[in-house]
């Protein structure tokens, strides 16, 4: 409760920047990194242009390289566990492709992420209240791409991927009739239905991590909350997504099929951005229905929803120019 006095304070956007360390290759080339956190700042960034000059960010709070999965959960944890006091939620991972916008959501196996952590506190939490409160967790993975949506829990995945369309209920709420929804009672549970989802995710790509950068990926936890004493019902969804590459590709290399996506994708992202910016500013009209990805969370962004973007960044020098638009689009949406 006390969180979410303390949320209600600081308004229901928060957007969080995280750097990922220098890889392997980059530390081979003698890169050093241009981006400078003062960890006794925890809210702000600079980043060392070429001339020098310094760039200040800032956020509702900044990783650093050095900060794991855990210190990022513990920032997180509050947001996504308002889904059981009824909040509909949403986290997004926004960043250029091998910024760890995956690394952050699902994380490796030694190192897991955001979505496995999220799903073991919400266990965790059911039973601490299970004398008063029945929880039922259900659990749901579907992508987009080129403006389609797909179901990613579908049993046989030799089929091709149903889709899916975005459907307004008689309550006015946006739905995915048909979508797969799995009742999940342990974290082995969904430990494993991760993995059948990112599975399905490759098919038709000869190059699994090319599709999953160019495809929006999208898991939603449904909370059906029973309150034993009172008898009331609350449902509500917390959204946990993993974007597409935000990066603008070479006009050069780019024809074909690989056009048509990044038009797709550069679609979909300014959509998000105006969507968060018109709900920062307390705009009235807010265009949901501009790309797929915002018709299908219309629900679960604004209101009292609350709203958690990551703004995934590389520290490396060659990656300056992409670097500066995903803070720039950061700024635009807080
Ligand atoms: P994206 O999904 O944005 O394309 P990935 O999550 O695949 O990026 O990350 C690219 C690589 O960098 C992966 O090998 C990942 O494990 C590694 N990585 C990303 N962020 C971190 C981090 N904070 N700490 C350690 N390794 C990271
Ligand atoms: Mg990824």
């Amino acid at each position: 409760r006390l969180y979410n006095e303390v949320i209600e304070l600081k308004g229901n956007i928060r957007v969080f920047c995280r750097c990922r360390p220098l890889n392997r290759d980059e530390v081979a080339n003698g890169s050093s990194s241009l981006v400078d956190i003062d960890p006794s700042h925890e809210n702000e960034l600079q980043i060392i242009c070429s001339d020098s000059s310094r760039k200040q960010f800032k956020f509702d709070h900044v990783f650093g390289p050095h900060d794991n999965q855990e210190a990022v959960f513990a920032q997180t944890s509050s947001v996504v566990t308002s889904v059981v006091d009824g909040f509909n939620v949403c986290i997004f991972a926004y960043g250029q492709t091998g910024t760890g916008k995956t690394f952050t959501m699902e994380g490796t196996p030694e190192n897991r992420g955001v979505n496995y952590r999220t799903l073991e506190e919400l266990f965790r939490i059911s039973k601490e209240r299970n004398s008063t409160m029945r929880y039922e967790l259900l659990v749901s993975m579907l992508e987009v791409y080129n403006e389609k949506i797909r179901d990613l829990l579908v049993e046989n995945s030799d089929q091709p991927l149903k889709k899916l369309e975005v459907k307004q209920s008689a309550e006015g709420t946006q739905e995915v009739p048909g979508l797969v929804e799995a009742c999940v009672h342990s974290t082995d549970e969904v430990w494993e239905l991760l993995r059948t989802g990112s599975r399905n995710r490759s098919v038709g790509s000869t190059n699994a991590n090319e599709l999953s950068s160019r495809s929006h990926c999208l898991l939603r936890v449904t909370v059906k909350g029973d309150n034993l004493v009172n008898g009331q019902r609350t449902k509500s969804h917390l959204w946990l997504v993993d974007l597409a590459g935000s990066e603008r590709v070479g006009k050069i290399e780019i024809e074909g099929e690989r056009l048509k996506e990044s038009q797709f994708i550069n679609k979909s992202l300014s959509a998000l951005g105006d969507v968060i910016s018109a709900l920062a500013s307390k705009t009235s009209h807010i265009p949901y229905r501009n790309s797929k990805l915002t018709h299908l969370l219309q629900s679960s962004l604004g209101g009292d929803c609350k709203t958690l973007m990551f703004v995934q960044i590389s520290p490396s020098a060659s990656d300056l120019g992409e670097t500066l638009c995903s803070l720039n689009f950061a700024t635009r949406v807080r």
